[in-house]
């Protein structure tokens, strides 16, 4: 394949380049780089109609392809702005349809411009018509149609982008052309109730940020803003759940934090709040627009996810989580103690909690998190996948002294975590002090061990008061 060309359904094609910056979002005065010319004397059959050049049948240059054809397969002339060339030049017959809708764009005319989208609209939806427009620059031309002051012809970009994003080889080409920029500037002006348009652009950037190696391009231009608006705004819960959705996968990049962090006051508290699960009153709203109960127990769990994933990052970044937790209301606490069919929604804010614990300056502040999460301890014993999370947090928790007397005086912690460390002394108890030497205390726990009888009279006195057994709750 030549080099810089990609595969649409197995056929290779060259997309069109630019002459300078490939971003063509940004420079509305793009120019194409202008094909090679073949030489006169490599050409002996018109390559649309397969006739032999002659004496009478003479050789014609297409300005768009630079190809040689004979004068019925290359007969129109079209002004080419897109190259350069103001003034009508020839062009083939294979090149015309698709030239055309390209020139039409550069105009400032409405008329023409919505001819032009609708017609390269109509062309990407079958691969050989997609071909042409990546080849011949109708990717640009849609790209730089997406800033038209109309309303129907961003509008038909938008289906359009969608319609391209889901060409994976073509993802790098897009991106450098201006294509997240161009989703989000139109994200920006469109109207919350126009949803088919919503969809379109938040359905598209959503396949961008699911490749992780476009992830950070993406943030950089510019997908937060508008991604977080969105999961703010008042859509409908399916599009609100894709925005959330989109998010989450830009978080994947750790890199993406402090994006977030920095770059809108209200991001956090935006987040914070879809962590809570809804009242009765609005749960009914949404079920009757339509909406599944589902549907809001996914909220909660992906912006719990997207949250824990945030709290992965600096001591800065779980500091902001928890001071704008505070004045969004207390939603951790709140999620914690929410009795949700998903359990996945629990495990999710428990590791959340969990990451929180390690951050020093706000121990006070998680003071009641914290007593949340003991209370799991003792309300989901079964819970595996929970209990690893609510542990961890506990453990976090304990490394801060102003908890450990808390924690001590917690029956259901201090039994329980009795009880681990004993069951483990007695049955690998080597790995286990050397587990343990780190936190110190390592010279007692062996002396224990040691001691013929010592850890069997302590778990059968402490099963005085704690049983392994229970009733279900
Ligand atoms: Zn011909
Ligand atoms: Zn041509």
């Amino acid at each position: 394949m030549i080099p810089g060309a990609v595969k649409i359904e197995g056929v290779g094609v060259l997309p069109a380049q630019t002459e300078g910056r490939a971003d063509v979002y940004s420079d509305n005065n793009y120019i194409l780089a202008k094909s090679k010319w073949m030489p006169d004397d490599e050409a002996t059959h018109c390559p649309l109609c397969q006739q032999k050049f002659s004496q009478l049948r003479r050789k014609h240059h297409c300005r768009q392809c630079g190809q040689v054809f004979c004068s019925k397969c290359c007969k129109t002339n079209v002004p080419l702005p897109q190259l350069g060339l103001e003034n009508p030049e020839r062009v083939c017959d294979g090149c015309l349809p698709v030239v055309e809708l390209v020139t039409k764009s550069k105009s400032p005319q409405g008329s023409f411009q919505s001819e032009s989208i609708q017609g390269l609209l109509e062309q990407i939806h079958d691969s050989t018509g997609l071909r042409k427009v990546v080849q011949l620059g109708g990717v640009q031309a849609i790209i730089s149609l997406s800033r038209s002051s109309n309303s129907e012809v961003r509008k038909k970009c938008a289906e359009a982008l969608h319609l391209l994003a889901m060409q994976e080889p073509l993802h790098n080409m897009l991106i450098d052309a201006g294509a997240i920029k161009a989703l989000c500037g139109l994200l920006m002006s469109a109207s919350e109730t126009d949803e088919q348009l919503l969809s379109y652009l938040i359905g598209a950037l959503m396949i961008f940020a699911k490749a992780p190696h476009l992830q950070m391009r993406v943030v950089q231009d510019g997908a937060l803003p508008p991604v977080l608006a969105l999961c703010g705004m008042n859509v409908s819960e399916a599009i609100a759940l894709i925005a959330v959705r989109t998010l989450n996968l830009l978080m994947e990049n750790i890199g993406s934090h402090t994006a977030l962090i920095e770059s809108d006051r209200n991001a956090l508290p935006r987040l914070l709040k879809l962590t809570v699960s809804m009242d009765e009153q609005v749960k009914l709203f949404y079920i009757s627009v339509g909406t599944t109960t589902g549907d809001i127990r996914q909220m909660q769990e992906v912006s719990l996810k997207t949250l824990s994933r945030l709290s992965m990052g600096t001591d800065y970044h779980r500091h902001r989580i928890v001071q704008e937790d505070f004045s969004a209301g207390k939603c951790l606490m709140k999620s914690l103690q929410c009795h949700p069919k998903n359990l996945q929604v629990l495990c999710n804010a428990a590791c959340l909690v969990a990451n929180l614990a390690t951050s020093e300056q706000d121990q006070s502040s998680l003071t009641e998190c914290l007593d949340a999460l003991c209370s799991l301890l003792t309300k989901f014993k079964e819970q595996v996948d929970l209990l690893v999370h609510v542990i961890r947090g506990l453990a976090n928790f304990a490394s801060f002294h102003q908890n450990v007397y808390r924690l001590s005086t917690n029956e259901a912690v201090q039994q329980h975590s009795l009880r681990l460390i004993l069951h483990v002394l007695h049955r690998s108890s080597e790995q286990a002090i050397t587990a343990l030497m780190r936190d110190g205390g390592a010279d007692l726990l062996r002396s224990i061990a040691k001691t013929p009888g010592m850890v069997d009279a302590m778990q059968a006195n402490l099963r005085q008061y704690v049983s392994a057994l229970s009733a279900p709750s």
